[in-house]
């Protein structure tokens, strides 16, 4: 357990310290060994047949899925009394990191535990548990989640398949087309949504064998080709009235708390992911030598490699920290109450914000990390038989499923705005405060002994400025400020660097005690040079907003904030760079 529980955007109004934070150094020798456990199958198990697997060989896909479910990794978030082992989030996160190896059997792996299995776990009632929950945790059934429509994929809701009830109420009669569903070709379980009398938005669990569903083909993807991803069609497709999930037309619900946990979840794989791919990025920087040596000696690539090892470690920091916020908002849920799994699911939802921030943010970390891993390999980073080309195009899809990263963005201050009319943050007193602290300015005064006391100023001034901003949108747009998005987007930019920044500082501060000299100096300078990367960025989104927000003496003044506001000294950042990538070419990985 952390010191404080901090609640859901409450890190953009207050300070918190290293010991609120929850860190992958905290990992008990129970998370590690389910960490090792996923590991070992990965590299044992999947990579010797990554081709097979490429080239669609479904069959081997739902036996290593078998072999996963023996391996107990398909019922980490299950519950204890149907057989799952229910642990918690930083489990399932670690698990899903350490999968993201797999390339697209993680895709496979992650629909059907992620969003195939859990609208069940919250869900399902006691005998639709007991009829499928044991079969999709043990990985003879696999399951799929059919939420998008050929039409409507951001606009969930405005899906049209529909569902009527069968003249002896004994059956609805599904119709419409279900589209990308992963798994979507070998699943036997598929929770499928659709609207009751074209109205009422409702989920239902529907089996593969079910009489009047079928299967489109598979669809040839850029990338995680060796995932499946199908249409799902339904002509008067038959599902038993008993397998309604959840409440007619609470179907939403389902929809979007799952998302939550499907984006947390999407952080930890994509970050696992990153680390993977900046390792092998190091090793051919390495070997390959051009002008006598290797490339890995020039300042060019070991900047990247700085710049790359830096970005990993504060995603990782910002994940984990989450996880953390979750699991200990979670143990505060006593489980025998009748509504637990509601509770539970607002539990989830009260980090909405910060699960929008890890998929946005970490997903991006990926991004650019294959990108770069595909120009230090040159040429041969576009030649299929190097893997920098297989993570490049296997990258892509993060930014799109989970939400777009435009609609993840848009949910940040969306939501904080949203809570804070609600009155749970109080945003408005905040951003007055931080107004009057623009107009009165004032010197920071630096702790020369405290490593971290730039950054530590850093953030506290970058929230004022994320403040400022909200204050000033709010009153110039008032309730119009949801369609200004141009302004919401570069918000939730100044909102995903400060979570990002001050996740990897605490991490920093917490674990350095217990580090070696070496270590030390590795992780001051990993802090060092994202927190200047990220100042930089954050500074363009807050100027960027401020000219769209205001003009005149406003827009002077508003600018002049924000340039006092996001300064940042990053005196050292070349030899912090040039460490950061020693350190690691060393090591020839991932170094934290
Ligand atoms: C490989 C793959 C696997 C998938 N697996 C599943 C699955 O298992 N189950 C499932 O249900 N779905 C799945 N999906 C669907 C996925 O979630 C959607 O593709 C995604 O939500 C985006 O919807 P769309 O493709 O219709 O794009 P659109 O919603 O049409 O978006 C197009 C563009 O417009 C932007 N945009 C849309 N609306 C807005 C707005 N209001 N404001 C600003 N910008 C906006 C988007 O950000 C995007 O850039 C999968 C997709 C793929 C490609």
């Amino acid at each position: 357990m952390t010191a404080k529980l901090f609640k859901g955007a409450e890190y953009l109004i207050t300070a918190a310290t290293k010991d609120d934070i929850f860190t992958p150094e905290d990992f008990t020798d129970e998370q590690k060994q389910i960490g090792e456990t996923t590991a070992q199958f990965v590299q044992n198990e999947v990579m010797p047949h990554r081709a097979e697997i490429e080239n669609h060989d479904f069959g081997l896909v739902v036996q290593l899925m078998k072999k996963c479910g023996e391996l107990g990794l398909l019922m980490i978030d299950a519950p204890e009394e149907y057989g799952g082992l229910e642990l918690d989030k930083a489990t399932s996160m670690l698990a899903a990191e350490k999968i993201s190896t797999a390339g697209s059997f993680s895709v496979t792996y992650s629909a059907h535990s992620g969003i195939g299995t859990l609208p069940l776990v919250y869900y399902g009632t006691k005998e639709q548990k007991d009829k499928y929950l044991g079969r999709i945790i043990s990985g003879e059934w696999i399951a799929a989640y059919c939420l998008t429509e050929p039409d409507s994929g951001s606009d969930a809701l405005g899906a049209k398949a529909t569902a009527t009830l069968s003249p002896d109420k004994k059956f609805y009669l599904l119709n419409g087309t279900k589209q990308f569903i992963t798994n979507g070709s070998f699943a036997n379980l598929y929770t499928i949504f659709a609207k009751i009398d074209k109205e009422h938005f409702t989920a239902f669990l529907v089996e593969r064998t079910a009489e009047g569903l079928s299967v489109g083909p598979e669809e040839n993807k850029l990338g995680i080709r060796g995932s499946s991803t199908t249409q799902i069609v339904l002509e008067n497709a038959r599902v038993p009235v008993e397998n309604v999930l959840g409440q007619i037309g609470k179907g939403h619900k389902i929809a979007f708390n799952v998302l939550n946990v499907g984006r947390f979840k999407l952080g930890a794989a994509v970050t696992g992911a990153a680390k993977y791919a900046l390792a092998e990025g190091i090793k051919y920087a390495n070997i390959r030598k051009q002008f006598g040596s290797p490339i890995a000696g020039f300042g060019a690539i070991k900047e990247k490699i700085a710049d790359l090892t830096a970005a990993i470690f504060a995603a990782e920091s910002l994940v984990y920290r989450l996880a953390g916020l979750i699991d200990d908002k979670l143990a505060t849920i006593d489980k025998n109450i009748p509504n637990y799994y509601e509770v539970y699911q607002k539990g989830i939802e009260e980090y909405a914000i910060e699960c929008a921030i890890a998929k946005v943010f970490c997903s991006e970390v990926l991004a650019e990390v294959v990108d770069q891993v595909v120009q230090i390999h040159g040429g041969y980073g576009v030649i299929q038989e190097y893997p920098a080309e297989g993570f490049y195009r296997d990258e892509r899809i993060n930014r799109i499923f989970e939400g777009t990263n435009e609609i993840n963005r848009l949910l940040i201050p969306g939501m904080i705005l949203s809570r804070s009319m609600k009155g749970e943050i109080p945003l408005q007193r905040e951003a007055m405060k931080a107004v009057e602290a623009l107009m009165t300015p004032s010197m920071d005064e630096l702790d020369d002994t405290d490593p971290f006391a730039a950054e530590k100023a850093l953030i506290a001034n970058l929230k004022k400025a994320f403040l400022v901003l909200a204050g000033s949108s709010v009153q110039k747009f008032m309730m119009a400020l949801k369609d200004e998005q141009e302004i919401l987007l570069a918000a939730a930019d100044v909102a995903i660097n400060i979570f990002a920044i001050e996740s990897a500082l605490l991490r920093a501060e917490k674990i350095l005690p217990s580090l070696s000299e070496a270590k030390k100096a590795s992780v001051i300078a990993a802090v060092k040079v994202f927190t200047f990367s990220a100042a930089e960025q954050t500074a363009t989104a807050a100027r960027k907003a401020a000219f769209f927000i205001e003009e005149g003496d406003n827009l002077a003044i508003l600018l002049g904030g924000i340039r006092r506001f996001t300064k940042y000294d990053a005196t050292g950042l070349l030899a912090f760079k040039r460490q950061l990538a020693k350190a690691a070419s060393e090591a020839e990985k991932y170094i934290f």
